[in-house]
């Protein structure tokens, strides 16, 4: 059988998806990534190298014409090779006195040795034709480079000879670590010729299941954990021995083995949560959170798109762009007023510009998540119109995270199943919430907006624009009825 390189890279990451996939490739539906990316990335890079004359392959090339253009070309792009079973697509070979120079593209600010099964791979199967590598380098996005008015490739792009450490700085040297980790892919494949012979297996629960990238199989793997009770012990946050005390017949979490338990605040909510009849509240800590909450208080809700290469002016590579907010206000006479601001296109300026003028001068604002959006988004935002700061900052200065009171384990329903998205406190309130919208994931949404902003033919803008306003509205309006559902564990604890 024969098998690309992205096959060994599914397969390793979790063999029953990789199967999944191929048993219905129908079925993965069409892949949408959360970073935009209009342009054409290999031409822009093959600009930064000076390609102006090249061989360049195609989907299901033949791979014997990569071979013949190794002899008459001195560049050859997106050519396909195969060796062994094993396909693959070089970005950039380069015929030099003593070889080819291979440059391989990564679409990124910091490649890291993490994906080093494709690299190795890579070059396992060009040395096995025959063809030396004089020389490996990467090409990836550079993370300092700021656009002016117009796209300079040269400074957009770094090419770089080693791989990026944990901090984002130069590490192991690229040609060196490849070479030292290549082997032998034969048996992986036939491993994978095995595997498809037999039936799919059971998922095994790891980092690939709900990392980074959640997997699209995911609630099909793990459909009997929404089948279980709220407060099953398989919901415990972070149990590494939560599966294990649950096959001994520790069912629920109040009867979880204290002594294997990691320890985190989370899990001590949990575990009280369900002694003390499902709700648990460290009453004095999240008294501490709210005692500095003055009126008005702002609840803020942002939406974005992030672009992998900047499309306007003062952006970098990866930096988003404001679309949206809503903003629900609540006085201390208990009035709420809400507004919303929607474009299309850049409207930064005028965004931070509504937003100070929607935001008032005074009072705590409030965001779910905020130091993980809201306040970086109001950073960037500074850092773009720095004529704004005073105003900005302050907003910063006052904000708080509404996910902290979660996270820090003050608060636990057993209802929240080991989860705090507000979609999910929100489904424990008296309130349809997020059941009767059209958009109800914030991907969603960015994908919604993405048709705006492409003008995507055939598309009903109205209805698009209604149902972003419908969704952001209900963000920043769960954040407030989240709010008040604390204020109200507080209150039943005081009276
Ligand atoms: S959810 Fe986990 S076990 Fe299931 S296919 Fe995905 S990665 Fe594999």
């Amino acid at each position: 059988m024969d098998y690309h390189i992205s096959d060994l890279r599914k397969y390793t990451r979790c063999p029953r998806s990789y199967l999944l996939e191929k048993a219905d490739p129908e079925g993965r539906g069409v892949f949408q990534s959360y970073v935009r990316l209009d342009d054409e990335v290999s031409e822009l890079a093959a600009e930064v190298l000076g390609i102006t004359e090249c061989f360049m392959g195609k989907r299901n090339d033949d791979p014997s014409l990569a071979m013949e253009a190794l002899n008459t070309y001195e560049w050859l792009c997106k050519a396909r090779f195969s060796y062994g079973g094993l396909r693959i697509k070089v970005p950039f070979l380069h015929r030099v006195e003593y070889g080819f120079e291979l440059y391989f593209l990564f679409l990124g600010l910091y490649p890291k040795d993490l994906d080093l099964q494709y690299y190795c791979d890579t070059v396992w199967v060009l040395e096995q034709l025959g063809i030396r590598i004089s020389n490996m380098r990467i090409i990836h996005l550079n993370a300092d480079y700021v656009r002016g008015e117009t796209l300079d490739v040269q400074k957009l792009f770094v090419i770089s000879d080693t791989f990026y450490n944990s901090k984002n700085h130069p590490g192991k040297p690229l040609e060196e670590t490849i070479r030292s980790n290549i082997s032998d892919p034969t048996d992986l494949m036939a491993e994978m010729d095995r595997a498809r012979e037999l039936p799919i297996p059971d998922p095994v629960r790891s980092s690939s299941c709900s990392g980074r990238q959640m997997c699209r199989y995911l609630e099909r793997c793990f459909l009997a954990d929404r089948e279980v009770p709220d407060n099953h012990i398989s919901t415990l946050v972070g149990g590494t021995e939560r599966f294990a005390m649950a096959e001994e017949g520790r069912q629920y979490l109040r009867e979880a083995d204290v002594s294997r338990l990691e320890g985190s605040p989370m899990q001590y909510a949990q575990v009280m949560a369900d002694r003390n009849g499902g709700l648990f509240a460290d009453r004095a800590s999240l008294n501490g959170w709210m005692e500095d909450v003055t009126y008005p208080i702002t609840f803020l809700d942002f939406e974005w798109e992030r672009f992998a290469i900047p499309p306007y002016q003062g952006m970098r590579p990866f930096d988003v762009l404001l679309f949206e907010y809503s903003i629900h206000i609540l006085a201390a006479d208990g009035t709420i007023t809400h507004t919303l601001f929607l474009s299309v296109h850049d409207d930064r300026r005028e965004l931070a510009e509504q937003l100070i003028r929607d935001i008032p001068e005074e009072g705590t604002v409030i965001a779910y998540n905020a130091e993980g959006a809201e306040k970086l988004r109001i950073n960037e935002l500074i850092a773009q119109f720095p004529e704004y700061t005073a105003q900005l900052k302050s907003m910063n200065d006052r904000m708080k995270d509404l996910q902290i009171p979660f996270t820090s384990g003050f608060v636990y329903d057993v209802r929240m199943r080991g989860g705090w998205t507000l979609k999910r406190l929100m489904s424990m309130m008296d309130d349809p919430g997020y059941q009767d919208l059209d958009i109800r994931q914030g991907m969603d949404a960015v994908f919604r907006w993405r048709e705006l902003d492409r003008d995507t033919e055939g598309i009903d803008r109205e209805q698009i624009i209604n149902e972003l306003k419908a969704y952001c509205g209900m963000d920043s309006y769960a954040t407030l009825v989240v709010f008040q559902w604390l204020q109200s564990i507080l209150n039943e604890s005081f009276s």
